[in-house]
């Protein structure tokens, strides 16, 4: 049978990030993604436009539709939006028999904000618990831990303070380092460093999310967390490789190389 996936994000209605670029990497990897709508957002190459949020109801409904007849065999979660839909995943994804890959989307890269302020010690204490990988930036370890991270070393620290949440294991980006795309993935006792070369492509919109939902796919697959992460790794630098201009602003990786 077909690995299934889903993911639990907004809407880019320029299809470069979130729930169309989380469908578009699990087209790629061959599962089958499926999706839970939390916020729909108008967006381009430009920025975020305006953003909804969907009632947690909502949320919860599609979430249940999916696990009770079709079944998941991983989980994503992106863009969570608020408190309530933070914690409603939360609990959602403990009563799931699946691995669930956090990424903690805190602001885009446009500085649009994608989760209330408030919402943060939700994600703290409900979500990142329940994480089998959880998958922060630098921006987003600073906004969860209060550490900023300017080295190698520094990641190291990232990770344990992003692991004192209570994940398995932490895949902390070092993307925004200068020099090579430096990422460290941790349980707190085996320690993976993954380097790959930097493109010099601004055309980047959607790379989070691709990496969270290959990752996602490879678990799916049957793959060990070191080895979901490293094919997840290759897949999203080929991506970003090959990202390409739209609009008059950045445009989205591409998963199609
Ligand atoms: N829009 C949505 C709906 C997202 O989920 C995300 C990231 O997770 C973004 C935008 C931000 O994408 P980027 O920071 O790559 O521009």
């Amino acid at each position: 049978m077909r690995p299934t996936v889903l993911t639990v994000a907004g809407s880019d209605s320029g299809g470069g990030a979130g729930i169309q670029a989380d469908l578009k990497t699990m087209l790629a990897l061959g599962v089958h993604g499926m999706s839970v709508v939390t916020a729909v957002t108008a967006q381009n190459s430009l920025g975020v436009q305006g953003v909804w949020e969907l009632p947690v109801e909502a949320v919860r409904a599609q979430y249940r539709s999916v696990v009770d007849d079709i079944g998941v065999r991983a989980v994503k979660t992106g863009m969570l939006s608020c408190a309530p839909v933070v914690e409603a995943v939360a609990e959602l994804i403990a009563g799931t028999d699946a691995p669930a890959v956090v990424d903690p989307v805190g602001v885009s890269k446009h500085g649009d904000p994608l989760l209330a302020a408030s919402a943060l010690d939700s994600v703290r204490t409900r979500l990142l618990p329940v994480a089998t990988v959880a998958t922060p930036n630098l921006d987003e370890v600073a906004q969860l831990t209060g550490i900023r991270v300017v080295s190698e070393d520094g990641m190291r620290e990232a990770a344990a303070a992003v692991l004192a949440f209570g994940p398995r294991w932490a895949l902390i980006k070092g993307g925004h380092l200068p020099g090579e795309a430096v990422d460290l993935l941790t349980d707190g006792t085996e320690e993976h460093w993954l380097r790959a070369p930097r493109y010099d492509n601004r055309h980047t919109h959607g790379t989070g999310c691709t990496l969270a939902s290959a990752i996602a796919a490879q678990l799916a697959k049957g793959r060990s967390v070191p080895e979901a992460v490293t094919t997840a790794k290759e897949y999203v630098t080929g991506a970003i490789a090959a990202g390409f201009a739209l609009g008059a602003g950045i445009g989205p990786v591409d998963h199609g190389w």
